[in-house]
Protein backbone atom coordinates (compact mmCIF):
# COMPACT_ATOMS: atom_id res chain seq x y z
CA UNK A 1 0.00 0.00 0.00
CA UNK A 2 1.16 3.41 -0.97
CA UNK A 3 0.20 6.66 0.96
CA UNK A 4 0.52 10.39 -0.01
CA UNK A 5 -0.65 13.67 1.35
CA UNK A 6 -1.53 16.12 -1.31
CA UNK A 7 -2.51 19.93 -0.60
CA UNK A 8 -5.85 19.03 -2.67
CA UNK A 9 -7.92 15.54 -3.71
CA UNK A 10 -9.84 16.21 -6.59
CA UNK A 11 -12.03 12.98 -7.19
CA UNK A 12 -13.78 12.72 -10.48
CA UNK A 13 -12.22 14.51 -13.63
CA UNK A 14 -14.81 15.50 -15.43
CA UNK A 15 -14.93 19.17 -16.62
CA UNK A 16 -15.88 20.02 -12.81
CA UNK A 17 -12.57 18.00 -11.66
CA UNK A 18 -10.37 18.92 -14.47
CA UNK A 19 -10.71 22.57 -14.07
CA UNK A 20 -10.54 22.32 -10.68
CA UNK A 21 -7.00 20.53 -10.88
CA UNK A 22 -5.84 22.67 -12.94
CA UNK A 23 -6.44 26.27 -11.19
CA UNK A 24 -5.13 24.55 -8.18
CA UNK A 25 -2.05 23.51 -9.89
CA UNK A 26 -1.45 26.55 -11.69
CA UNK A 27 -1.75 28.06 -8.24
CA UNK A 28 0.83 26.32 -7.21
CA UNK A 29 -0.65 23.35 -4.77
CA UNK A 30 0.15 19.62 -4.92
CA UNK A 31 -3.08 17.93 -6.39
CA UNK A 32 -3.84 14.36 -6.85
CA UNK A 33 -6.87 14.15 -9.78
CA UNK A 34 -8.35 10.87 -9.34
CA UNK A 35 -11.16 9.09 -11.68
CA UNK A 36 -12.14 5.55 -11.85
CA UNK A 37 -12.24 6.00 -15.82
CA UNK A 38 -9.05 5.87 -18.41
CA UNK A 39 -8.97 8.56 -20.58
CA UNK A 40 -10.35 8.63 -23.28
CA UNK A 41 -13.85 7.84 -21.78
CA UNK A 42 -17.31 8.48 -23.01
CA UNK A 43 -20.14 10.18 -20.97
CA UNK A 44 -23.66 10.36 -21.60
CA UNK A 45 -24.57 13.70 -22.85
CA UNK A 46 -25.63 16.19 -25.42
CA UNK A 47 -22.45 17.51 -25.86
CA UNK A 48 -22.97 21.48 -25.75
CA UNK A 49 -21.23 23.87 -23.44
CA UNK A 50 -23.02 26.63 -22.97
CA UNK A 51 -21.65 30.03 -23.14
CA UNK A 52 -20.60 30.32 -19.37
CA UNK A 53 -18.50 27.20 -20.05
CA UNK A 54 -17.08 28.75 -23.16
CA UNK A 55 -16.05 31.46 -21.31
CA UNK A 56 -14.18 29.86 -18.44
CA UNK A 57 -12.03 27.58 -21.28
CA UNK A 58 -11.14 31.44 -22.62
CA UNK A 59 -10.41 32.39 -19.31
CA UNK A 60 -8.04 29.62 -18.78
CA UNK A 61 -6.44 29.81 -22.13
CA UNK A 62 -7.91 26.11 -23.18
CA UNK A 63 -8.64 25.47 -26.59
CA UNK A 64 -11.04 23.00 -27.54
CA UNK A 65 -9.89 20.93 -30.55
CA UNK A 66 -12.81 20.21 -33.10
CA UNK A 67 -15.34 21.77 -31.24
CA UNK A 68 -17.91 23.72 -33.02
CA UNK A 69 -19.67 27.02 -32.48
CA UNK A 70 -23.30 27.17 -32.13
CA UNK A 71 -25.38 30.28 -31.65
CA UNK A 72 -29.48 30.06 -31.83
CA UNK A 73 -31.65 27.54 -30.63
CA UNK A 74 -34.55 26.36 -32.09
CA UNK A 75 -37.63 25.20 -29.81
CA UNK A 76 -40.16 22.84 -31.17
CA UNK A 77 -43.34 22.96 -29.54
CA UNK A 78 -46.05 20.35 -29.02
CA UNK A 79 -48.10 21.44 -32.25
CA UNK A 80 -44.63 20.74 -34.20
CA UNK A 81 -44.20 25.20 -34.37
CA UNK A 82 -41.45 26.11 -33.98
CA UNK A 83 -39.18 28.97 -32.01
CA UNK A 84 -35.84 30.69 -32.33
CA UNK A 85 -34.14 31.19 -29.51
CA UNK A 86 -31.71 33.65 -29.89
CA UNK A 87 -28.20 33.72 -28.30
CA UNK A 88 -27.09 36.68 -26.95
CA UNK A 89 -23.28 38.10 -26.08
CA UNK A 90 -23.42 39.16 -22.82
CA UNK A 91 -20.88 41.32 -20.90
CA UNK A 92 -19.04 38.32 -19.16
CA UNK A 93 -19.72 35.51 -22.01
CA UNK A 94 -20.01 35.09 -25.38
CA UNK A 95 -22.71 34.88 -27.65
CA UNK A 96 -22.63 31.05 -28.63
CA UNK A 97 -21.87 27.79 -27.38
CA UNK A 98 -19.48 24.92 -28.74
CA UNK A 99 -20.84 21.53 -29.25
CA UNK A 100 -17.87 18.75 -28.53
CA UNK A 101 -18.35 15.17 -28.17
CA UNK A 102 -17.64 14.46 -24.73
CA UNK A 103 -15.35 11.72 -25.13
CA UNK A 104 -12.76 14.47 -26.62
CA UNK A 105 -13.58 17.29 -24.25
CA UNK A 106 -13.19 15.44 -20.74
CA UNK A 107 -9.94 13.88 -22.29
CA UNK A 108 -8.57 17.59 -23.43
CA UNK A 109 -9.20 18.75 -20.00
CA UNK A 110 -7.70 15.96 -18.30
CA UNK A 111 -4.55 16.48 -19.99
CA UNK A 112 -4.50 20.03 -19.54
CA UNK A 113 -5.05 19.79 -15.73
CA UNK A 114 -2.07 17.18 -15.93
CA UNK A 115 0.38 19.65 -17.98
CA UNK A 116 -0.68 21.89 -15.48
CA UNK A 117 0.82 19.55 -12.70
CA UNK A 118 -1.68 18.02 -11.16
CA UNK A 119 -0.80 13.89 -10.01
CA UNK A 120 -3.23 11.99 -11.94
CA UNK A 121 -4.10 8.33 -10.33
CA UNK A 122 -6.67 6.04 -12.96
CA UNK A 123 -8.76 4.56 -9.79
CA UNK A 124 -11.79 4.90 -7.31
CA UNK A 125 -12.23 6.81 -4.28
CA UNK A 126 -13.59 3.97 -2.46
CA UNK A 127 -13.35 3.72 1.52
CA UNK A 128 -13.13 7.45 3.67
CA UNK A 129 -10.06 8.12 5.51
CA UNK A 130 -11.11 9.93 8.95
CA UNK A 131 -8.79 12.39 10.59
CA UNK A 132 -9.29 14.41 13.95
CA UNK A 133 -11.74 17.10 12.04
CA UNK A 134 -13.73 14.77 9.81
CA UNK A 135 -12.66 13.59 6.58
CA UNK A 136 -9.53 14.02 5.12
CA UNK A 137 -9.33 11.79 2.21
CA UNK A 138 -9.84 8.60 0.10
CA UNK A 139 -8.46 5.06 -0.06
CA UNK A 140 -8.13 4.04 -3.61
CA UNK A 141 -9.84 0.22 -5.16
CA UNK A 142 -6.17 -0.77 -5.35
CA UNK A 143 -4.88 0.05 -1.82
CA UNK A 144 -3.48 3.82 -2.30
CA UNK A 145 -4.09 6.12 0.44
CA UNK A 146 -4.31 9.53 -0.58
CA UNK A 147 -4.92 12.92 2.24
CA UNK A 148 -5.19 16.36 1.66
CA UNK A 149 -5.76 19.75 3.32
CA UNK A 150 -9.19 20.27 0.66
CA UNK A 151 -10.91 17.50 -1.18
CA UNK A 152 -12.83 18.13 -4.01
CA UNK A 153 -15.51 15.91 -4.85
CA UNK A 154 -16.00 16.10 -8.84
CA UNK A 155 -17.23 12.96 -8.80
CA UNK A 156 -20.38 13.78 -10.46
CA UNK A 157 -24.41 12.87 -9.56
CA UNK A 158 -24.08 9.68 -7.60
CA UNK A 159 -20.73 11.27 -5.64
CA UNK A 160 -19.13 8.95 -3.39
CA UNK A 161 -17.57 12.24 -1.55
CA UNK A 162 -21.07 13.74 -1.29
CA UNK A 163 -22.41 10.86 0.57
CA UNK A 164 -18.86 9.92 2.87
CA UNK A 165 -19.06 13.41 3.66
CA UNK A 166 -23.04 12.99 4.70
CA UNK A 167 -23.69 16.06 2.32
CA UNK A 168 -27.08 14.91 0.70
CA UNK A 169 -30.21 14.69 2.24
CA UNK A 170 -31.99 12.00 -0.02
CA UNK A 171 -35.29 13.01 0.79
CA UNK A 172 -34.97 16.66 -0.89
CA UNK A 173 -32.83 16.23 -4.08
CA UNK A 174 -34.37 16.24 -7.56
CA UNK A 175 -33.31 13.66 -10.08
CA UNK A 176 -33.49 13.66 -13.78
CA UNK A 177 -32.90 10.82 -16.11
CA UNK A 178 -31.71 11.20 -19.60
CA UNK A 179 -30.41 8.89 -22.82
CA UNK A 180 -28.08 10.24 -25.88
CA UNK A 181 -27.08 8.52 -29.19
CA UNK A 182 -25.29 10.12 -32.02
CA UNK A 183 -26.62 9.79 -35.53
CA UNK A 184 -24.94 10.62 -38.52
CA UNK A 185 -26.93 13.16 -39.39
CA UNK A 186 -26.50 16.99 -40.11
CA UNK A 187 -28.73 19.29 -38.29
CA UNK A 188 -28.17 22.82 -38.63
CA UNK A 189 -29.01 24.62 -35.08
CA UNK A 190 -29.65 22.99 -31.71
CA UNK A 191 -33.57 21.72 -31.53
CA UNK A 192 -35.38 21.34 -27.82
CA UNK A 193 -38.56 19.37 -28.89
CA UNK A 194 -41.10 19.78 -26.20
CA UNK A 195 -42.44 16.43 -26.82
CA UNK A 196 -46.01 14.92 -25.56
CA UNK A 197 -46.32 11.38 -25.83
CA UNK A 198 -49.94 10.75 -26.28
CA UNK A 199 -51.33 14.89 -26.79
CA UNK A 200 -52.08 17.05 -24.05
CA UNK A 201 -49.95 14.98 -21.46
CA UNK A 202 -46.81 16.41 -21.78
CA UNK A 203 -43.58 14.10 -21.18
CA UNK A 204 -41.73 14.79 -17.82
CA UNK A 205 -39.04 16.36 -19.56
CA UNK A 206 -37.86 17.23 -23.29
CA UNK A 207 -36.11 15.56 -26.41
CA UNK A 208 -33.23 17.21 -28.38
CA UNK A 209 -31.14 16.99 -31.43
CA UNK A 210 -28.04 18.94 -31.35
CA UNK A 211 -25.15 19.53 -33.98
CA UNK A 212 -21.84 17.72 -33.96
CA UNK A 213 -18.54 18.27 -35.58
CA UNK A 214 -18.48 16.07 -38.66
CA UNK A 215 -22.24 16.06 -39.58
CA UNK A 216 -22.55 13.62 -36.49
CA UNK A 217 -25.85 14.71 -34.25
CA UNK A 218 -26.09 14.02 -31.28
CA UNK A 219 -30.05 13.25 -29.90
CA UNK A 220 -31.76 12.29 -26.54
CA UNK A 221 -34.77 12.31 -23.97
CA UNK A 222 -34.27 13.42 -21.19
CA UNK A 223 -36.93 13.41 -17.54
CA UNK A 224 -37.15 14.46 -14.09
CA UNK A 225 -38.28 11.83 -11.21
CA UNK A 226 -38.09 14.24 -8.39
CA UNK A 227 -36.64 12.77 -5.40
CA UNK A 228 -37.09 9.19 -6.93
CA UNK A 229 -33.99 7.45 -8.94
CA UNK A 230 -36.64 4.70 -10.88
CA UNK A 231 -37.61 6.09 -14.44
CA UNK A 232 -34.53 4.94 -16.58
CA UNK A 233 -36.54 2.08 -17.86
CA UNK A 234 -39.06 4.51 -19.07
CA UNK A 235 -36.54 6.78 -21.19
CA UNK A 236 -34.98 3.73 -23.03
CA UNK A 237 -39.40 2.74 -23.64
CA UNK A 238 -39.86 5.99 -25.01
CA UNK A 239 -36.64 6.75 -27.41
CA UNK A 240 -37.61 4.92 -30.20
CA UNK A 241 -41.21 6.68 -29.96
CA UNK A 242 -38.86 9.92 -29.82
CA UNK A 243 -36.95 8.93 -33.00
CA UNK A 244 -39.72 8.71 -35.39
CA UNK A 245 -41.09 12.01 -34.15
CA UNK A 246 -37.73 13.46 -34.94
CA UNK A 247 -38.26 11.47 -38.64
CA UNK A 248 -41.60 13.11 -39.01
CA UNK A 249 -39.90 16.56 -37.97
CA UNK A 250 -37.61 16.19 -40.48
CA UNK A 251 -34.56 17.11 -38.77
CA UNK A 252 -33.95 13.16 -38.99
CA UNK A 253 -33.94 10.64 -42.14
CA UNK A 254 -33.15 7.23 -42.09
CA UNK A 255 -29.85 6.84 -40.49
CA UNK A 256 -30.22 5.12 -37.49
CA UNK A 257 -29.03 6.07 -33.61
CA UNK A 258 -26.08 4.19 -32.16
CA UNK A 259 -23.92 4.18 -29.24
CA UNK A 260 -27.24 5.00 -27.10
CA UNK A 261 -26.01 6.13 -23.34
CA UNK A 262 -27.44 7.24 -20.50
CA UNK A 263 -26.85 9.25 -16.71
CA UNK A 264 -28.15 10.95 -14.07
CA UNK A 265 -28.42 14.50 -13.63
CA UNK A 266 -28.96 16.16 -10.30
CA UNK A 267 -31.10 19.28 -10.55
CA UNK A 268 -31.68 22.59 -8.79
CA UNK A 269 -29.10 22.34 -5.85
CA UNK A 270 -31.53 21.28 -3.28
CA UNK A 271 -30.97 18.70 -0.79
CA UNK A 272 -26.79 19.30 -1.38
CA UNK A 273 -24.77 20.78 0.74
CA UNK A 274 -21.84 22.28 -1.59
CA UNK A 275 -19.65 22.77 1.51
CA UNK A 276 -18.33 21.62 4.99
CA UNK A 277 -15.01 22.07 6.27
CA UNK A 278 -12.56 20.81 4.06
CA UNK A 279 -14.66 19.41 1.80
CA UNK A 280 -16.04 21.31 -1.38
CA UNK A 281 -18.79 19.54 -3.79
CA UNK A 282 -18.49 20.97 -7.24
CA UNK A 283 -20.50 20.54 -10.53
CA UNK A 284 -23.06 17.45 -10.72
CA UNK A 285 -21.86 16.61 -6.95
CA UNK A 286 -23.33 19.47 -6.20
CA UNK A 287 -26.27 19.08 -8.04
CA UNK A 288 -25.74 22.32 -9.91
CA UNK A 289 -27.79 21.25 -13.00
CA UNK A 290 -29.97 23.61 -14.34
CA UNK A 291 -33.77 22.37 -13.03
CA UNK A 292 -35.63 24.17 -16.26
CA UNK A 293 -32.56 23.07 -19.50
CA UNK A 294 -30.70 20.29 -17.95
CA UNK A 295 -27.00 22.03 -18.43
CA UNK A 296 -24.47 21.55 -16.25
CA UNK A 297 -21.13 21.54 -18.06
CA UNK A 298 -20.87 25.12 -17.77
CA UNK A 299 -21.70 24.62 -13.70
CA UNK A 300 -19.50 22.24 -13.68
CA UNK A 301 -16.59 24.37 -14.89
CA UNK A 302 -17.53 27.74 -13.27
CA UNK A 303 -18.14 26.13 -9.52
CA UNK A 304 -14.65 23.46 -9.98
CA UNK A 305 -13.05 26.90 -10.55
CA UNK A 306 -14.44 28.85 -7.87
CA UNK A 307 -14.14 26.07 -5.36
CA UNK A 308 -10.30 25.95 -6.42
CA UNK A 309 -9.71 29.85 -6.18
CA UNK A 310 -11.22 29.39 -2.56
CA UNK A 311 -9.00 27.04 -1.69
CA UNK A 312 -5.76 28.92 -2.98
CA UNK A 313 -7.09 32.24 -1.31
CA UNK A 314 -7.33 30.83 2.06
CA UNK A 315 -7.84 26.92 2.67
CA UNK A 316 -8.71 27.15 6.50
CA UNK A 317 -11.98 28.68 4.68
CA UNK A 318 -12.35 27.87 1.53
CA UNK A 319 -15.92 26.26 2.53
CA UNK A 320 -16.94 29.56 3.67
CA UNK A 321 -15.63 31.20 0.43
CA UNK A 322 -17.18 28.92 -2.11
CA UNK A 323 -20.15 28.70 -0.23
CA UNK A 324 -20.63 32.82 -0.47
CA UNK A 325 -19.62 32.32 -4.10
CA UNK A 326 -22.62 29.90 -4.32
CA UNK A 327 -25.36 32.13 -2.62
CA UNK A 328 -24.43 35.09 -4.99
CA UNK A 329 -23.96 33.37 -8.39
CA UNK A 330 -26.13 29.89 -8.59
CA UNK A 331 -28.67 29.69 -5.81
CA UNK A 332 -30.94 32.70 -6.57
CA UNK A 333 -31.51 31.12 -10.13
CA UNK A 334 -31.90 27.59 -8.57
CA UNK A 335 -33.89 28.54 -5.55
CA UNK A 336 -36.55 29.90 -8.04
CA UNK A 337 -36.76 27.47 -10.59
CA UNK A 338 -35.85 24.11 -8.22
CA UNK A 339 -39.45 24.39 -6.78
CA UNK A 340 -40.97 26.02 -10.70
CA UNK A 341 -39.49 22.27 -11.18
CA UNK A 342 -41.27 20.20 -8.73
CA UNK A 343 -44.35 22.22 -9.13
CA UNK A 344 -44.69 21.39 -12.78
CA UNK A 345 -43.34 18.25 -13.10
CA UNK A 346 -46.47 16.24 -12.25
CA UNK A 347 -48.55 18.45 -13.75
CA UNK A 348 -48.43 16.91 -17.79
CA UNK A 349 -51.53 19.45 -18.57
CA UNK A 350 -50.19 22.89 -17.38
CA UNK A 351 -47.11 21.90 -18.67
CA UNK A 352 -48.77 20.90 -21.98
CA UNK A 353 -50.93 24.14 -22.02
CA UNK A 354 -47.84 26.68 -21.52
CA UNK A 355 -45.64 24.72 -24.37
CA UNK A 356 -48.58 25.56 -26.39
CA UNK A 357 -48.72 28.80 -25.52
CA UNK A 358 -44.76 29.70 -25.49
CA UNK A 359 -44.55 28.07 -28.69
CA UNK A 360 -47.61 29.79 -30.54
CA UNK A 361 -46.08 32.03 -34.02
CA UNK A 362 -46.57 35.60 -32.20
CA UNK A 363 -46.40 34.34 -28.04
CA UNK A 364 -43.25 33.07 -29.38
CA UNK A 365 -41.87 35.44 -31.42
CA UNK A 366 -42.82 37.93 -28.55
CA UNK A 367 -41.20 35.71 -25.80
CA UNK A 368 -38.12 33.92 -27.29
CA UNK A 369 -35.21 36.66 -26.41
CA UNK A 370 -36.18 36.77 -22.56
CA UNK A 371 -37.08 33.01 -22.45
CA UNK A 372 -33.53 32.55 -24.33
CA UNK A 373 -32.07 34.49 -21.35
CA UNK A 374 -33.88 33.61 -18.36
CA UNK A 375 -34.13 29.42 -18.62
CA UNK A 376 -30.14 29.41 -19.88
CA UNK A 377 -29.69 31.14 -16.49
CA UNK A 378 -27.68 33.93 -18.34
CA UNK A 379 -29.35 37.06 -16.79
CA UNK A 380 -26.31 37.84 -14.39
CA UNK A 381 -23.74 39.71 -17.19
CA UNK A 382 -26.34 39.94 -19.75
CA UNK A 383 -25.93 43.28 -21.72
CA UNK A 384 -28.53 45.71 -20.14
CA UNK A 385 -31.31 45.47 -23.05
CA UNK A 386 -34.91 44.68 -23.52
CA UNK A 387 -35.09 41.10 -23.16
CA UNK A 388 -32.54 41.46 -20.30
CA UNK A 389 -35.53 43.95 -18.37
CA UNK A 390 -37.90 41.24 -19.05
CA UNK A 391 -35.78 38.23 -18.14
CA UNK A 392 -35.02 40.03 -14.46
CA UNK A 393 -39.21 40.76 -14.76
CA UNK A 394 -39.36 36.92 -14.80
CA UNK A 395 -37.03 36.30 -12.12
CA UNK A 396 -38.43 38.70 -9.69
CA UNK A 397 -41.92 37.19 -10.63
CA UNK A 398 -40.49 34.00 -10.00
CA UNK A 399 -38.93 34.95 -6.42
CA UNK A 400 -42.28 36.30 -5.18
CA UNK A 401 -43.87 33.37 -6.62
CA UNK A 402 -41.42 30.66 -4.50
CA UNK A 403 -41.01 32.94 -1.69
CA UNK A 404 -42.04 31.11 1.88
CA UNK A 405 -41.71 28.06 0.43
CA UNK A 406 -39.86 24.44 1.85
CA UNK A 407 -37.44 24.54 -1.10
CA UNK A 408 -36.94 28.68 -0.10
CA UNK A 409 -36.33 27.69 3.36
CA UNK A 410 -33.76 25.02 3.13
CA UNK A 411 -31.33 27.74 0.70
CA UNK A 412 -31.93 30.10 3.03
CA UNK A 413 -30.65 27.63 6.11
CA UNK A 414 -28.02 25.45 4.20
CA UNK A 415 -26.02 28.47 2.15
CA UNK A 416 -27.45 31.85 3.85
CA UNK A 417 -28.71 32.87 0.52
CA UNK A 418 -29.41 36.77 0.47
CA UNK A 419 -26.81 37.35 3.73
CA UNK A 420 -23.84 38.13 1.33
CA UNK A 421 -22.55 41.01 -0.75
CA UNK A 422 -23.94 41.05 -3.93
CA UNK A 423 -23.26 39.03 -6.77
CA UNK A 424 -20.45 39.60 -8.82
CA UNK A 425 -21.57 39.55 -12.33
CA UNK A 426 -17.97 37.78 -13.18
CA UNK A 427 -18.84 35.22 -11.59
CA UNK A 428 -15.62 34.73 -9.91
CA UNK A 429 -14.87 33.32 -6.70
CA UNK A 430 -15.03 36.12 -3.84
CA UNK A 431 -12.12 35.97 -1.97
CA UNK A 432 -12.66 34.84 1.81
CA UNK A 433 -15.85 36.76 2.91
CA UNK A 434 -17.00 38.75 6.04
CA UNK A 435 -20.64 36.53 6.23
CA UNK A 436 -21.48 32.81 6.26
CA UNK A 437 -20.33 30.21 8.77
CA UNK A 438 -17.31 27.42 8.09
C1 LIG B 1 -27.80 12.37 -21.41
C2 LIG B 1 -27.30 13.66 -20.80
C3 LIG B 1 -27.23 14.79 -21.61
C4 LIG B 1 -26.69 15.99 -21.10
N1 LIG B 1 -26.52 17.04 -21.96
C5 LIG B 1 -25.87 18.16 -21.53
C6 LIG B 1 -25.54 19.20 -22.43
O1 LIG B 1 -25.76 19.12 -23.65
N2 LIG B 1 -24.92 20.31 -21.95
C7 LIG B 1 -24.62 20.42 -20.62
O2 LIG B 1 -24.08 21.45 -20.21
N3 LIG B 1 -24.89 19.42 -19.75
C8 LIG B 1 -25.49 18.28 -20.16
N4 LIG B 1 -25.70 17.26 -19.29
C9 LIG B 1 -25.20 17.37 -17.91
C10 LIG B 1 -23.68 17.17 -17.90
O3 LIG B 1 -23.34 15.95 -18.52
C11 LIG B 1 -23.12 17.22 -16.48
O4 LIG B 1 -23.67 18.31 -15.80
C12 LIG B 1 -21.61 17.29 -16.46
O5 LIG B 1 -21.03 16.12 -16.98
C13 LIG B 1 -21.11 17.51 -15.02
O6 LIG B 1 -19.71 17.43 -14.99
P1 LIG B 1 -18.97 16.92 -13.66
O7 LIG B 1 -17.52 17.11 -13.90
O8 LIG B 1 -19.60 17.52 -12.47
O9 LIG B 1 -19.33 15.36 -13.56
P2 LIG B 1 -19.03 14.18 -14.59
O10 LIG B 1 -18.88 14.68 -15.95
O11 LIG B 1 -20.12 13.18 -14.32
O12 LIG B 1 -17.64 13.58 -14.13
C14 LIG B 1 -17.54 12.86 -12.93
C15 LIG B 1 -16.28 12.01 -12.99
O13 LIG B 1 -16.11 11.39 -11.71
C16 LIG B 1 -15.64 10.08 -11.91
N5 LIG B 1 -15.99 9.33 -10.69
C17 LIG B 1 -17.22 9.06 -10.21
N6 LIG B 1 -17.14 8.38 -9.05
C18 LIG B 1 -15.82 8.22 -8.79
C19 LIG B 1 -15.09 7.61 -7.73
N7 LIG B 1 -15.71 7.03 -6.67
N8 LIG B 1 -13.74 7.62 -7.80
C20 LIG B 1 -13.11 8.20 -8.85
N9 LIG B 1 -13.75 8.81 -9.88
C21 LIG B 1 -15.08 8.82 -9.83
C22 LIG B 1 -16.34 9.59 -13.17
O14 LIG B 1 -15.63 8.55 -13.79
C23 LIG B 1 -16.37 10.88 -14.00
O15 LIG B 1 -15.23 10.95 -14.88
C24 LIG B 1 -26.27 16.05 -19.75
C25 LIG B 1 -26.37 14.92 -18.93
C26 LIG B 1 -26.89 13.74 -19.45
C27 LIG B 1 -26.95 12.51 -18.57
Amino acid sequence: MTAGHFDALVVGAGPAGSIAATVLARGGARVALVDKAKFPRDKACGDLVGPRGVQVLTDLGIPIRGAIAVGDMNVVGPTTRRVRLPCFPGRTYPGYALAVPRVDFDAELHEVAVEAGAEAFIDRAAEPLWGDDGLSGFSLSTGTELRADIIIGADGASSRVATAADLVDRTRVLWGFALRAYVDEHVDLPHIVLWERTPWRAFPGYGWMFPGPDGRANLGLGIGTLSSREGAATVARDLPAFVRTLRGLGLLGSAAPMRTLGGWLKLGMVGTNPARGRVLLVGDAAGLVNPLQGEGISQAMTSGRAAAEAALADPARAARGYRAYLANTYAPYHSTTAPLHRALLPRPRVVSGVARVVTAPTVGALVAPAWSIFWNDLLDGAQPTVPRAVAALAARIGRIATAGGQMRHWFTATLGEGSYRSADTTRRCPDALDHGSA
